[in-house]
């Protein structure tokens, strides 16, 4: 019998890479929200892949953003350091837009952990052949001892490859968490990112940056779960736009995320959400506390 292995593995890159995809991808759930606007991602988000001989502790993080804007950002930032510290395996994510000086405070922190490190070019689905020789070789470069495994997270082209790769990387420890355990994250935290993710779909320039989305209530029943979510915005006119002319805009809104609550629960759900007004929340350290980013 093989010894059992588990680690963590987090998941690390610039933003708009695809590591939300890849975190989904791996671990065959769609636990993290996906956009192609970047900063989709604010918390880290444990993903648990689990086998009889293995468990894989992913966690997905939010993307490194340069020079913070405003308090949000920087809390962000924090969490993106803390995955260098407690990994086992980084999974360095890139794709073919950018490259090593875009992002050298990332690949410096890697180095610097000493962690073993798999790079993964993502989105190989938009290159050619000669591309992706060429980048393989450039990231091999930049990362001694690392291997480049190409990849597509979208499709889930390689996933599997990956996933022999991280296994072998890992330690020898028994399981972290319980084996019928897929996230550390309870189904309000899914609930929000939903109602998240749909806004960031729907709304567009600063709003879905500006909305902080919470379960007010949610009560469970065999049949039905009904739910009640607060949508926090900064000013009065962001409040506006997103219930719309009539209450439209909210109206297709609640529609679109109760159809991917009942996908994730497999039962009915009934979705209420209200609009309020924060005056400049993500400024606020008392509110960034409230709202779990501490
Ligand atoms: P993150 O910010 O690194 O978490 O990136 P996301 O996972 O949110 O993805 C950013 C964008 O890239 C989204 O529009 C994804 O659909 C897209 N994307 C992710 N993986 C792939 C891929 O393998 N191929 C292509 N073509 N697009 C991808
Ligand atoms: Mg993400």
């Amino acid at each position: 019998m093989q010894p059992h292995k588990a680690g963590f593995v987090n998941i690390i890159g610039l933003p708009n890479v695809g590591k939300s995809t890849l975190l989904n991808a791996l671990t065959g759930e769609r636990l993290a929200i996906i956009s192609p606007k970047a900063q989709t991602t604010r918390h880290r988000i444990l993903g648990i892949l689990n086998n009889e001989d293995y468990q894989i502790v992913f966690s997905d993080t939010p993307g490194f953003i340069n020079q913070p804007s405003y308090k949000l950002q920087s809390t962000m930032n924090s969490f993106v350091k803390e995955a260098f510290e407690d990994a086992d395996v980084l999974l360095f994510v890139t794709d073919n837009k950018h490259k090593a000086e875009d992002q050298q405070h990332i690949i410096d922190l890697a180095k610097k952990s000493g962690k073993p490190v798999l790079i993964i070019l993502n989105k190989i689905d938009l290159y050619g052949k000669k591309e992706l020789d060429e980048l393989t070789a450039y990231w091999a470069a930049q990362f001694e001892g690392a291997e480049v495994v190409p990849l597509s997270a979208a499709s889930g082209i390689n996933a599997k490859k990956v996933i022999r790769k991280i296994v072998a990387l890992m330690p020898e420890s028994p399981a972290y968490y319980s084996k019928d355990e897929m996230t550390d994250r309870n189904m309000r935290f899914f609930v929000a990112e939903i109602v998240r993710e749909k806004i960031f779909h729907q709304y567009d320039a600063e709003i879905p940056y500006s909305c902080q989305v919470v379960v007010d209530t949610y009560k469970e029943s065999d049949d039905i779960d009904r739910i009640k979510c607060l949508i926090f915005v900064e000013r009065e006119s962001q409040k506006g736009i997103l219930i719309g002319e009539g209450g439209k805009a909210l109206k297709r809104l609640g529609t679109e995320a109760r159809l991917d609550i009942e996908k994730f629960t497999g039962k009915r759900a009934y979705l209420e959400l209200l609009v309020k007004v924060k005056d400049n929340w993500r400024n606020d350290d008392d509110i960034l506390k409230k709202f779990g980013y501490n």
